[in-house]
């Protein structure tokens, strides 16, 4: 008797969301199975990468998840990691509005006031007054999804849009709120807006976490860096990982698919029983052109932002002061009457115990909102110099830096526009056999992108069993 061959899944793309339905197919399919993942980059992590700086190991992409979702607790418990699962130190963060630092102020959805007044030491008087519009108003002209910048700027005023939504939004998105959909970026708020749309700030309330919000820290993240997720789920899911090699085509073969793909040796084919697409959006456009027109389109259509991380390890006894971080308010001005190049700064040594060490203190300034490329065209000494320019005038800091690292993220996060979630819809309408995973499709961060990772694997398995019943796969 001969022994059937066992099943080949290629997940296209190593990034947390690939290597999770990577480790779920593994977890599900059993050990015959042989999963193969191909990456276009020399290391795994995608979006999940850090270096070495000053002596301890920083995140350069992701630091944080939401640790409020289950999917990332739960898949450190499951890969025997929780023991390395910290959170942040408590340390309060910080807001540039109106040309002065604020406390963040509490209650707020995104940005989004719960309680107007208490985010009027950030707003001119004109920014207070228009606070009372949306009770003016009657109920929003909701119709299941607007721009946030348009709902908020038409109920709040400008300046809420300007100086809470837009920095929040922009440290999540690198996006814009005028550019981003309620209901993908802020669900929540859609959700209470669904519910009850008589005004956008009584939304808000309704959208606080409350009662059923799981006690506990709101972030973790892993001591030896959350790059070392994907690391582990890669280890888990023992799939032949092939790096250097970047996917260009993909086409029906047989009863399965033949993967295309480009690597040091010049280009090489893979046949499969299944695919997983875990790429970003112009890559799924590009692979879905022929095999699913209508999946591609929809790709086509998620703009992406652009950022850089620049990471800074000072002195040991360097006065970090005592904030979490800095979000600066869009068209906010430095002292000197220049704008600020940097967007946000996450002074990491504060805000992270673990973060501490013996020959220096590390922070993290982040440069690049949507539509600002231009910002980023300047080599790495520049804008080393211009985040240090920034954080002398924003936070006082003026040592000299031990070690410095930019790290570039061109294209690194998809834009949720107004009516995301039918495009979403329709790039997981796909054929037999094929699932996408990732950040384009049901947000950007870590838990969710797990969650895709996983869902797509579950869609996966049932299409390999349902072959298997058919017939169109061995047993
Ligand atoms: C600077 C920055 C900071 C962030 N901070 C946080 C944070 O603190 N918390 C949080 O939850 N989220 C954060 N995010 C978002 C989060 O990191 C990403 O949304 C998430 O990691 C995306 O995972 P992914 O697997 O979908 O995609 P990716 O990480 O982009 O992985 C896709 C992989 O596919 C590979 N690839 C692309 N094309 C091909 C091809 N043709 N063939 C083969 N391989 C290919 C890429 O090289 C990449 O490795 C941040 C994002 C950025 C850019």
């Amino acid at each position: 008797m001969t022994t059937a061959p066992a099943p080949r899944v290629v997940v296209v793309g190593g990034g947390v969301a690939g290597l999770a339905a990577a480790h779920r197919l593994r977890t599900t399919l059993g050990d015959a199975a042989e999963i193969v993942v191909l990456e276009s980059a020399r290391v795994l992590g995608g979006k999940l990468a850090a270096v070495e700086l000053g002596g301890l190991r920083v995140d350069v992409g992701a630091e944080a998840f939401l640790a409020r979702r289950p999917e990332a607790s739960d898949r450190l418990v499951e890969l025997g990691l929780s023991d390395d699962l910290v959170h942040p130190s408590g340390a309060s963060s910080g807001i540039r509005a109106g040309g002065a630092t604020h406390a963040m102020p509490p209650r707020t959805v995104m940005g989004v006031p719960a309680d107007p007044p208490a985010v009027g030491t950030l707003l001119s008087d004109a920014g207070r007054a228009a606070l009372d519009t949306d009770a003016r108003l009657g109920p929003v002209a909701w119709d299941g999804d607007d721009s946030v910048g348009g709902l908020v700027r038409a109920r709040l005023g400008d300046e809420v849009a300007d100086r809470l939504v837009d920095p929040l939004l922009g440290g999540v998105y690198s996006g814009r709120a005028d550019g981003l959909g309620v209901r993908a970026t802020v669900p929540a708020l859609a959700a209470a807006l669904d519910r009850d749309p008589s005004s956008l700030v009584a939304a808000a309330r309704a959208a606080l976490p409350g009662g059923t919000t799981p006690p506990g820290p709101v972030f973790g993240t892993l001591r030896t860096s959350l790059a070392d997720l994907p690391a582990a789920l890669a280890v888990a899911a023992r799939a032949e990982v092939r790096l250097a090699r970047t996917v260009t085509a993909l086409e029906h073969h047989g009863t399965g698919w033949r993967v295309v793909a480009a690597g040091p040796a010049g280009t090489g084919t893979t046949d499969a029983d299944a695919v997983v697409l875990a790429v970003p959006a112009p890559a799924l456009r590009r692979l879905l052109v022929d095999v699913a027109p209508d999946a591609s389109a929809a790709a086509a259509g998620i703009e992406l932002a652009s950022s850089a991380v620049v990471a800074l390890a000072l002195p040991p006894d360097t006065d970090l002061g005592t904030r979490s971080g800095v979000l600066i308010g869009s068209g906010e001005r430095r002292p000197d009457g220049t704008p600020w190049t940097i967007k946000a700064v996450t002074v990491s040594s504060v805000k992270w115990p673990h973060l501490v060490g013996e020959e220096a203190v590390v922070l993290r300034a982040s440069i690049g909102r949507y539509g600002e490329n231009d910002v980023l065209q300047r080599d790495d000494d520049e804008l080393v110099a211009a985040a240090r320019s920034d954080l002398a005038a924003l936070l006082g800091l003026t040592a000299e830096p031990v070690e410095t690292v930019v790290a570039r993220w061109g294209g690194g996060l998809p834009q949720y526009g107004v009516g995301h979630g039918a495009r979403a819809a329709r790039l997981e309408a796909l054929p037999p056999g094929l699932a996408v995973a990732g950040a384009a499709l049901h947000g950007v961060g870590v838990p969710a992108c797990l969650a895709t990772g996983d869902a797509a694997a579950a869609r996966i398995a049932a299409h390999l069993a349902a072959s298997r019943t058919r017939g169109t796969l061995a047993p």
